[in-house]
């Protein structure tokens, strides 16, 4: 008996071949003439697979005829040509009950849940319709994030998750600690480190990029892909506590190659989902954004725009509309103007670039004119920064006046800034909030329903 997934079993091709299923009952539903419709589901693809249970199975009264959603079964039987909607059918020689699910207890039932709801159920959201989607195109975007740089000779590099740095400005770090938080050892009146598991203070990171650069700078291109941590407290339906971010850094690459691999890599990304999820996009396009699908092939087939900061600002002085925050020259955006600009003005991602440098960290290269750097954000429609890069500052006297007008302290970066002293060379590189791509290609609405299972201020539950 060959255990194929319902996604197989659906294909025309099967029909004639014995095989067995494994899942869970969405529905069932009693015919008069004696047999029973069973609809498993078991993750492979977005639809059920329908299951005929004839009334001479041994357990048709004591068991299947009790079967309610959430049940888990393994059906035998063969694949039948279907006079339904769906190509196939089982016609089942077998039904084994795994798991009953009380249907008083049980909470997905026919009725429908919030999103909201349901991330209070994150053991089980995974097996509605959205949440199975969401799961499978999340893993295509992954995929194609792979694909993409193993195919253009990039490094797969593993930077670290706990890191002493505390750099970057990049937000706000949570602390990691073995110290009894009771009572701290302490010399001065101020906590003393020395005692700690790592002998100084220690933090999750909040981006693989400096790290990057060090493998970037030896080994040309490279990429690293993991989790990051960010204790600031926004309560926004674009951030999280814990995200995946990819960050690839090139060497030899300056801010025009930078927006050239952004915009092919995300290109690749939403062309992948398009050709491999069309189950699962279509689902989106119908019952979670009316527009995705029409966003992205357009997307794709189109130029982004690029935009100095300077005249993004200019434009959004003169285009009347009334912000919440005011905008004027060396104001970081804010997401409304983010949104006016891709949603209104260009309808088209924006690739936004030479921001002030009062606004960005000290890393990125300063321009000639000394006011601004090379800074890249890519906008999206709806979800607004995607991704934010930079040519980094290569040049060892400029880096070391602007960690100085930063107030940063030059020996915690000594190897950092070894890198500019030993073969410096122009680089690049940027950074992709997985959860922010995933909402943008499904259209999601909050991106707590593209991850797992969420952190936020407040929750951790699962
Ligand atoms: P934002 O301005 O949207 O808060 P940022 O400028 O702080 O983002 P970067 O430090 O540039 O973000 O991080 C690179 C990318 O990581 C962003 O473009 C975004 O896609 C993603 N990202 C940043 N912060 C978060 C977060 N808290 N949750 C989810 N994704 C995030
Ligand atoms: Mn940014």
């Amino acid at each position: 008996m060959e255990r194929i997934t319902v996604a197989n079993a659906r294909r025309a091709e099967t029909v004639g071949q014995q095989v067995r299923v494994q899942g869970w009952i969405r529905t069932r539903r009693d015919s008069k003439g004696g047999f029973s419709f069973l609809e498993v589901n078991d993750g492979s693809c977005m639809a059920n697979i329908q299951v005929i249970a004839d009334a001479d199975l041994g357990n048709y009264e004591s068991e299947i005829k009790k079967l309610s959603a959430g049940c888990s079964v393994t059906v035998d039987g063969e694949v039948k040509e279907s006079g339904g909607k769906q190509a196939t059918e089982i016609l089942a020689k077998t039904v084994i009950v795994h798991g009953w699910a009380d249907p008083d207890e049980f909470p997905l039932q026919k009725k429908r849940h919030s999103f909201e709801k349901l991330r209070e159920w994150a053991h089980l959201r995974p097996r509605t319709n959205t949440f199975g989607a969401v799961a499978r195109v999340r893993n295509c975007v992954c995929r194609s994030i792979h694909n993409f740089f193993q195919e253009d000779g990039f490094l797969y590099v593993h930077t670290p998750i706990i890191t002493a740095s505390d750099c970057e400005g990049a937000g706000e770090m949570f602390k990691v600690t073995t110290l009894d938080l009771d009572s701290p050892p302490k010399s001065d009146g101020k906590i003393d480190f020395s005692h700690d598991f790592f002998d100084r203070p220690s933090y999750l990171t909040v981006s693989g990029q400096l790290e990057a650069e060090i493998y970037a700078t030896a080994l040309g291109k490279v990429y690293t892909f993991g989790p990051t941590f960010r204790a600031e407290n926004s309560n926004t339906s674009r951030h999280l506590a814990e995200f995946w971010m990819v960050e690839p850094e090139m060497a030899f690459y300056e801010l025009e190659d930078n927006m050239e691999l952004a915009e092919s890599f995300l290109k690749r990304i939403f062309g992948d989902v398009m050709d491999q999820c069309g189950e699962d996009m279509q689902f989106f396009n119908e019952h979670i954004d009316k527009t995705v699908l029409e966003t992205l092939s357009g997307i794709v087939d189109s130029e982004f725009v690029r935009l100095p900061y300077t005249e993004a600002i200019s434009l959004l002085e003169k285009s009347g509309q009334d912000f919440e925050y005011p905008v004027s020259w060396g104001t970081d955006l804010q997401s409304e103007h983010e949104r006016f600009l891709t949603e209104q003005e260009f309808k088209s991602p924006v690739i936004l670039y030479d921001y002030p440098s009062t606004i960005k960290p000290f890393y990125m290269k300063v321009n000639d004119d000394g006011k601004t750097v090379r800074a890249m954000d890519v906008l999206v429609p709806k979800v607004g920064e995607i991704i934010g890069g930079s040519q980094r500052e290569h040049r060892l006297d400029v880096l070391e006046s602007r960690m100085a007008e930063q107030h940063l302290n030059a020996d915690d970066y000594w190897w950092y800034i070894d890198l500019r002293k030993f073969g410096t060379v122009p680089h690049s590189g940027f950074g992709l909030g997985l959860e922010r791509a995933v909402q943008f290609v499904t259209g999601m609405a909050n991106i707590r329903d593209v991850i797992p299972f969420p952190r936020t201020p407040g929750n951790a539950e699962f």
